[in-house]
């Protein structure tokens, strides 16, 4: 059995992961957090527009274009949500009621919420360690490469291969057509799964480290958790109060598996429910590694952010925000002007 949390009015609004993940096996949390004012407002991209850590899939959505990230802040998640997503989130919901049940658990304490989140990792590690061929929507959660940004993130499945070996695979769905998305997207999806690769392997290796919640997140790791976790905690069969102790038996779980072999993506189609595709990927630590530290100089507020490249144009045309966009804007001035000096030239 997973756990899972639901803090709507948390400056980490984590919507997707709860209204998206209402996992089967996983307690839904739908309480509203009353420790808010722990979190800082600051002045950095990562204070300002999502408190205090980021998503994975802020990191993915970046790669795609900075620019568009910022501007989806300023408008309502309904307004970027479109039927097909919908959709896709329906599709996924149903992969993963294939593997578990859901189970509601009330939250008072951002604690409890992410002890909610801790228990559904302990769910996922315990049936992968039992031999479970596979498990799904398990939460991960670290600081890549002590860069000192702290992530968190939903794997949506981790199975044992015809080797042994654990796979670690991302769904993605497509819309009309069965071909594989634009190599601009893939290398979204690569960075995806590599950046789970690398949180996993972090807590397989016993380098997650428990002390990293209380200084990004200013969670009291030893405060006491209220009466409806501590007695899904019991019913698992667990003995523990806080935070801090459900961090230690979880984490020594990851203990007893090997680090993830194989990334994975899957492509399935939303007109007859079929995976028609799928592409595996190189775990390139160097590749990830720059990727991240790109990605933080801007959640840092070490530079401003930054729109598609000239022969990344294409990607305008299917954005909401092209007729507000400055960066579009700048690139189209500056090609008007390249063109009129070479003209000139000439
Ligand atoms: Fe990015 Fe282009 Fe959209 Fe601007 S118009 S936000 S550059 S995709």
């Amino acid at each position: 059995t997973k756990v899972d949390q639901n803090n709507s009015n948390s400056p980490q609004n984590n919507a997707d992961e709860v209204f998206k993940r209402n996992e089967p096996g996983d307690l839904t949390t739908d309480s509203v957090d009353t420790n808010l004012e722990d979190i800082p407002i600051g002045e950095t991209p990562l204070e300002i527009y999502r408190g205090s850590y980021l998503k994975v899939t802020d990191i993915t959505a970046q790669a795609w274009c900075e620019q568009q990230l910022v501007y989806s802040f300023s408008v309502p998640r309904e307004v970027l949500q479109t039927p097909a997503m919908e959709r896709g989130t329906d599709m996924h919901l149903v992969k993963e009621l294939e593997v578990h049940d859901i189970e509601e658990v009330s939250v008072v304490t951002r604690e409890d919420s992410w002890a909610v989140k801790f228990l559904n990792i302990h769910s996922a590690l315990t049936q992968l360690i039992s031999g479970s061929p596979k498990i799904r929507e398990m939460p991960i959660f670290g600081e890549p490469f002590g860069m000192g940004v702290f992530f968190s993130g939903i794997i949506d499945e981790i199975r044992w291969n015809d080797k042994d070996q654990l796979e670690l695979v991302e769904f993605k769905t497509r819309v009309k057509a069965k071909t594989l998305p634009s190599s601009a997207q893939r290398k979204t999806h690569k960075l995806q799964v590599s950046i789970y690769k690398h949180l996993f392997d972090t807590a397989v290796r016993g380098l997650f480290r428990k002390e990293s919640l209380q200084e990004h997140l200013r969670l009291k790791l030893d405060k006491t958790l209220s009466s409806s976790v501590l007695d899904h905690v019991k019913k698992i069969g667990l003995e523990t109060n806080n935070l801090n102790e459900l961090m230690d038996k979880v984490l020594v779980k990851f203990q007893f598996l090997q680090l993830i072999s194989c990334l994975t993506t899957e492509y399935t189609s939303q007109t007859d429910f079929i995976s028609f595709a799928s592409e595996s990927y190189d775990f390139d630590e160097e590749w990830l590694r720059r990727q991240v530290d790109e990605s933080l100089q801007f959640w840092k507020g070490k530079r401003d952010p930054i729109g598609v490249d000239i022969e990344d144009a294409w990607k305008c045309q299917h954005c909401l925000f092209e007729d507000k966009c400055t960066w579009r804007q700048k690139m189209h001035e500056e090609c008007i002007k390249k063109n009129n000096v070479k003209r000139a030239k000439m």
